[in-house]
């Protein structure tokens, strides 16, 4: 207990103890902590279609639950296997163009379930250095020799390979096609051809880049046209998509394979069916309304336009993910704290989620947000970094 203690006081007086902070949802962006009387605007959160609230997702979730029930009562291999599944991982291989696809509890169970399956003992893992923590747990599982590249340096990457590659059996790449935290992209095409001079199955996770990016909404892969080099699309229905959930898209035996080797698909409860309705209605809304995530688009633009007006001139990236980089921790927590005085909901992440000195504010931009709060909270921002860096 004592040791348990002493962390906690540690974390604290460094400024990186996490809280939890109980909300009420209000409904189109707004949210009200259990804390706190004021209702604020979420800039937080990953609902970027907005479509937890769509009454398409929430009709089809409905309709699930009442046909098929609270719960898949066991796990695909046992008989949780209710046909919905494989119509959701169909409408997933199409959109990923891909021959199947499979579905997971979650993106966490997913990176921790495949990157496993595909790299065990003798193999080698090569993973960019600000990869999220399911990647580096998955590849903790593994017990791959597992080594980072610096963040988006195809360089260094191949450097890696060049060294390395021949002394281990297999190769397993893992990237982001948008990074979490920082929200900026891989150059997947530049990474797609290094696979002509060495041998490895390259694995990209699109959670932050499906229902976004590409003409069908399939995310970076589709826009880089690059589906042919990428082994394994993996992404989450938690994000644009709204619900919960996640899935890997490849080939048919890489999922016939996952389906006999990925330990937290097999020994896991199936997803919810009401879940399974809200992902299936969130895809049919990805294929038919592009309008959707063109409208994102216009308020990222939008946004990243008032961030220049006033007088932010850091580079707010390419993606809905604008990272506003503080380095203190109680610097970056303060601001966060102003802003929430103003309406604004914005966490500071800090370490041990990113790396040491570079606490950020995360803005995710959603379809929740309206032009006066993207112009007003960004006129606050940059109010709240002049008053706290005095
Ligand atoms: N991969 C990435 C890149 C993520 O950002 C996240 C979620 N933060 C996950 C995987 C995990 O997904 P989930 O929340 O569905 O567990």
């Amino acid at each position: 207990m004592e040791r348990m203690k002493q962390f906690l006081l540690e974390r604290e007086k460094a400024g990186t103890l996490r809280r939890l902070s109980p909300l009420t949802r209000l409904g189109h962006g707004w949210v009200r902590l259990l804390d706190y009387e004021d209702e604020l605007k979420d800039f937080s959160s990953n609902d970027y279609l907005a479509l937890s609230e769509h009454p398409e997702v929430i009709g089809a979730s409905r309709k699930y639950l009442e046909m098929f029930g609270a719960g898949a009562g066991a796990a695909r291999l046992m008989s949780g296997d209710l046909e919905i599944n494989h119509l959701l991982e169909e409408e997933i291989a199409q959109l990923k163009s891909k021959e199947a696809a499979l579905t997971f509890g979650s993106g966490y169970l997913a990176n921790t379930g495949i990157i496993p399956a595909l790299a065990g003992r003798g193999d080698l893992i090569i993973a960019d250095r600000l990869s999220h923590a399911s990647i580096y747990d998955g590849c903790m599982l593994s017990g791959a020799r597992t080594i980072r590249f610096r963040h988006n340096d195809l360089e260094h990457l191949e450097q890696i390979l060049h060294e390395k590659r021949n002394e281990f059996n297999r190769a397993l790449v893992v990237v982001e096609s948008i990074y979490s935290m920082d929200g900026d992209r891989c150059p997947l095409a530049d990474l797609v051809s290094l696979k002509k001079r060495y041998s490895f199955l390259l694995m990209v996770d699109e959670a932050h880049a499906t229902g976004l990016y590409g003409e069908n909404g399939s995310g970076i892969i589709e826009e880089d046209n690059v589906s042919d080099g990428v082994d394994i699309a993996m992404g989450t229905f938690g994000k644009a998509l709204g619900s919960y959930g996640a899935y890997a898209a490849a080939s048919r035996d890489i999922i016939d394979f996952l389906v006999n080797r990925a330990g937290t698909f097999i020994y896991s409860t199936a997803l919810p069916p009401a879940v399974i309705g809200a992902n299936l209605a969130a895809l049919y809304l990805v294929k038919t309304e592009p309008q959707l995530r063109l409208d994102l688009h216009q308020k990222v633009a939008f946004f990243k336009k008032q961030l220049r007006k006033n007088g932010i001139k850091d580079d707010p990236g390419p993606s809905q993910i604008i990272p506003i980089m503080i380095g203190d921790s109680a610097k970056a927590l303060a601001i966060a704290e102003e802003l929430q005085k103003n309406h604004i909901y914005v966490k500071a992440v800090r370490p041990p989620t990113v790396p040491e000195g570079s606490a950020r504010l995360r803005f995710s931009i959603t379809r929740h947000h309206q032009e006066p709060d993207l112009k007003k909270c960004a006129q606050l921002l940059s109010k709240a970094l002049r008053t706290i860096s005095d």
